[in-house]
């Protein structure tokens, strides 16, 4: 079994995200072949063969040409897996590499079964298996689904470049509007899930927050019912965040939201269900209402 794995580049730097890639290739139990439109100096740390195209020549960001790209490694390494990360590169490429190869495409894979790729259906709420019928599959992962492995040593590099030009121009990057909250700064972050009940109560969440010097995080439930704004999600659809301490109020733990918040160096969970998943990651779980435990937590810290 073999998998071309397509790593990703941005701003002259190599994406960690990338070696998210081998790791799931180790637990698929692949032989692995990686394509990169980047630079001869910011090569992964993984000894095996490595399709370099210059980003510099190709743009960063050009689908029509990195489709290209990858369709020639393609009809050169046959793989069976053609896998991105579940990224905004991954999901603009990987149809189009799709149905270039004629290949099924399964998205945001979370795990791999003997009887095929594990993906969330409901909003998150339940998984499903899923199994291509197709000798080729184009697959994107999850961000923080499989573990980052970085093997070491450097690639062995095959140069390429694609004969068309494409119908595409990468002009460049432009920055987001800036955030009324960075929470990637934050050294403590206090996030509200669903838990929380209603809006009235986000104020309950906010002081514990304010009395640890902290900022208001939350779960995209409380974004969607227009509880906090955006800014303050945590999670795949949110912001990425490693904060000293992260505490979660009333959150299940749904893969997306882990995927922003597992790299926190303390967890601190609050919820009434004992064996919610956020009891995977967190340091300590409270199992608790968190409208009674919240509060009488801020009184002892502001004390
Ligand atoms: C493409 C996609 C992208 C997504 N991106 C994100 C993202 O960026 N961030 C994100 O957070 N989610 C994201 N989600 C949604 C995600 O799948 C979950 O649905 C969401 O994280 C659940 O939020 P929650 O934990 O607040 O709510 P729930 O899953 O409903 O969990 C609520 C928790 O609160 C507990 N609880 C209830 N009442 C109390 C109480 N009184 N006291 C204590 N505990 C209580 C319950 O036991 C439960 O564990 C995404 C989903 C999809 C499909």
């Amino acid at each position: 079994m073999k998998t071309l794995l397509i790593g990703e580049y941005r701003e002259g730097k190599l994406l960690d995200s990338t070696y998210e890639l081998l790791g799931f290739a180790a637990q698929l139990g692949a032989e692995t072949a990686m394509l990169l439109v980047g630079s001869e100096n910011q090569l992964p740390l993984y000894g095996g063969t490595l399709y370099l195209a210059d980003a510099a020549a190709c743009g960063e960001y050009n689908p029509d040409l990195h489709k290209k790209l990858i369709i020639e490694v393609v009809q050169q390494e046959n793989p069976d897996y053609i896998v991105f990360l579940h990224s905004s590169y991954g999901w603009d490429l990987a149809p189009r590499v799709a149905v270039a190869l004629k290949a099924a495409q399964i998205s945001e894979v979370i795990a791999i079964q003997d009887s095929g790729f594990e993906v969330g259906c409901c909003n998150g709420k339940m998984r499903r298996s899923v199994k291509p019928a197709t000798n080729k599959t184009v697959l994107t992962v999850q961000a923080g689904a499989f573990p980052a492995l970085q093997p070491g040593g450097l690639p062995t590099v095959h140069k390429i470049t694609s004969a068309g030009i494409g119908s595409l121009e990468f002009i460049g990057y432009e920055p987001a509007e800036k955030k009324d909250v960075d929470l990637a700064k934050a050294e403590v972050i206090v996030s509200a899930g669903r838990g929380v009940g209603k809006k009235d109560n986000i104020p309950v969440i906010q002081a514990l927050a304010k009395a640890l010097g902290g900022e208001l995080g939350a779960s995209r439930p409380v974004v969607d019912a227009g509880w906090v704004g955006h800014s303050h999600q945590v999670g795949t659809t949110g912001q990425n965040v490693s904060p000293k301490l992260y505490v979660a109020c009333g959150i299940s733990g749904a893969i997306q939201h882990l995927a922003g918040m597992k790299k926190s160096d303390f967890i601190l969970a609050i919820n009434k269900d004992k064996d919610a998943p956020i009891g995977e990651v967190a340091d300590v779980l409270v199992v608790a209402d968190v409208m009674q435990f919240v509060p009488a937590l801020t009184a002892k810290v502001a004390r």
